[in-house]
């Protein structure tokens, strides 16, 4: 079986203490689970991809503009992958595909579903932030394709706790996701 690492958003905006729309501690804690697993996918030859989340300021037509504050705005230091994962990103850049997205899920409008059929991968494993908005709204996506999907609970994580929590058991219950505990 063929399969894919995506690691979702985890940029400085998202993560830092100080980021634009941060999940905080639980998002600073998965650094280095995140970077030791994209380094296993990146030494087997499995694929990478970098969906990240991307903005135009002061847009009045994006509907996240109406319930969270600006985040990801295209060419601001925001983008940055956080950490640690920033260097293995550079120093990897020929083997890692980067995604720009714009929506909650890295399937819509992006080349994500094309990049992954034309390698012949099945199963996507997923880490990042955060567990209940982009995680999971492109684990349904996945779902509604047909991929097997691999939610690693140490790379994962919500400024919301109970949504995380709530996230988690929606994976294995509802999605017959596999919960890497
Ligand atoms: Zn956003």
């Amino acid at each position: 079986m063929k399969k894919a690492l995506l690691v979702i958003d985890y940029t400085y905006d998202f993560v830092a203490e100080d980021g634009a729309l941060t999940c905080g501690q639980p998002g600073i804690d998965l650094e280095m689970y995140i970077v030791d697993l994209t380094k296993k996918f990146l030494d087997k030859g499995d694929l990478v991809i970098m969906p990240v989340d991307l903005h135009e300021e002061n847009d009045p037509y994006h509907p996240e503009s109406k319930m969270f504050p600006p985040h990801n705005i295209k060419g601001t230091p925001g983008r940055n992958l956080y950490g640690a994962l920033h260097d293995v990103f550079e120093e990897n850049k020929n083997q890692i595909i980067w995604m720009d997205k714009t929506r909650f899920s890295a399937f819509t409008g992006t080349e994500l579903e094309l990049q992954l059929r034309a390698r012949g991968i099945t199963e996507l494993h997923l880490v990042g932030v955060c567990t209940d908005i982009c995680i999971l709204h492109t684990s349904v996506d996945a779902y509604n394709r047909g991929f097997d999907i691999v939610i690693h609970e140490r790379g994962v994580a919500s400024f919301d706790a109970a949504g995380h929590e709530w996230a988690l058991r929606h994976f294995e219950k509802t999605l017959g996701a596999t919960v890497i505990r």
